[in-house]
């Protein structure tokens, strides 16, 4: 008899044959790797929906006579045999990997409702430059996650990360969906926009919302809504800057984001909102506010979503700047504040937390440089922040969340066609 120490899940769900691994600890305190295959359609579909633990009770009720006693099932801490095949993330699509350190990834194509890469598929090829880009961006949004905030940009049971290219749904946009956990690529108007799919910036921002989603859940509507737009714009803009090597004080360093896609401009100024874009033949200028004696209430964009997270977004411009060095020190305060907040947080809530939290971490001037940042776009610190969010519950959350579309282009586009109700 042995124990089942932990598992790694090969379930990719347009196949049939569904392999599971698992690791069993022998008496001897070694530690091997044991597989076991469900063919069922069944079986299949129940494995689409449910949990590594159920995957798990699934394979022992079918497939083993023996009982285990399951204490851990996250992936295995230690490297899993080669054997186990191709499980976990790739770097590329060619190139599998057994590391469990990265998630694995699927790109489809969302017209021809097909897979075209998979980093468990190696055998899939491609010359669709849309997926192919859409799957390098994938391994670096993966890999900026988690070595920054030591966080998966997905939840940590389904692991997958699964995008849609030249998504008949998402013309001249890009988002992710809470209800499928995948993010969506429209095709553009050359007009108005690069394509999305190839932005970096893009990328981050959308799983930015997933983030978002499976942590504090912050309502897709009014003040709290806008933060969760403005977390994303602020994910995106320090993967850039992580990138590029910069430091939030140096004069070059760059605050737009989405400035590819956009060309004379970006989707945003985080360091002067309002000013992404001016004149532009389709969409106008820049609505964006910068302080609250802007901000605007609006009966559509779920209140203004797209429009008010300017404001978090300079405060967390001029907080990483006054901090200096790079803007993932100032990225930490407000991932923590993040995790920390309620779902209906609104600025001042958001605010007066990340104070305390960068108070906990850095200290008092530390905590006066992002309280000052706050008072500077006008947000009211007189506001006691509630009390923090509480670890969410795993067991339900995942697919109980209504669709929120948290797109990065809608804002802009509605610019166009919807003016502030102010
Ligand atoms: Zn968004």
């Amino acid at each position: 008899m042995s124990d089942a120490i932990g598992i790694y899940q090969f379930v990719p769900p347009y196949v049939e044959q569904v392999v599971l691994s698992h690791y069993e600890k022998q008496s001897s305190g070694t530690l091997q790797a044991v597989q076991g295959s469900i063919h069922s359609s069944r079986s299949y579909v129940l494995l689409q929906k449910t949990s590594i633990e159920f995957a798990l009770k699934v394979r022992y009720e079918k497939y083993t006579s023996f009982s285990a006693n399951i204490i851990h099932a996250g992936p295995p801490s230690i490297p899993p045999s080669s054997s186990l095949g191709a499980v976990g993330g790739a770097s590329s699509p060619n190139q599998a990997s057994s590391s469990v350190s990265t998630s694995p990834k699927e790109v489809w194509d969302g017209s021809l409702k097909r897979l075209v890469l998979s980093s468990s598929v190696t055998s899939l090829k491609t010359t669709d430059t849309a997926a192919l880009s859409c799957y390098k961006n994938l391994g670096e949004v993966d890999e900026f996650y988690r070595r920054v905030f030591q966080k998966p940009p997905v939840d940590t049971r389904t692991k997958l990360m699964k995008a849609f290219v030249h998504d008949p749904n998402a013309f001249n946009n890009a988002y992710w969906m809470p209800s499928t956990e995948s993010i969506y690529y429209g095709e553009v108007d050359p007009n108005l926009f690069k394509p999305l799919v190839g932005n970096l910036d893009i990328c981050v921002h959308e799983y930015g919302h997933a983030v978002t989603h499976y942590t504090s859940n912050l309502q897709y509507q009014d003040q709290s809504g806008a933060l969760n737009e403005s977390i994303s714009d602020v994910f995106a803009i320090i993967a850039k800057q992580d990138f590029l090597k910069q430091k939030a004080d140096d004069a070059n360093t760059n605050w737009l984001v989405g400035e590819v896609v956009v060309g004379g401009g970006a989707l945003r100024s985080m360091s002067n909102p309002g000013s992404a874009y001016k004149n532009h033949p389709i969409m106008g200028s820049d609505p964006q506010p910068a302080h609250m004696n802007d901000y605007v209430k609006m009966a559509t964009d779920n209140g203004g979503v797209h429009y008010n997270s300017g404001i978090p977004n300079r405060a967390f411009y001029l907080a990483a700047k006054n901090i200096g060095g790079s803007s993932t020190g100032a990225g930490q305060i407000w991932f923590n504040t993040l995790i920390a907040s309620k779902k209906t947080d609104d600025f001042s809530d958001f605010a007066n937390r990340s104070i305390s939290i960068a108070q906990s971490l850095r200290g008092d001037n530390i905590s006066n440089i992002v309280a000052k940042a706050w008072t500077d776009v006008g947000v009211d610190l007189r506001k006691p922040a509630t009390p923090s969010q509480q670890a969410p519950d795993p067991s339900n959350h995942i697919f109980s969340f209504p669709c929120c579309c948290g797109c990065l282009t809608l804002g802009a586009i509605l610019a166009i066609i919807m003016a502030p109700t102010k």
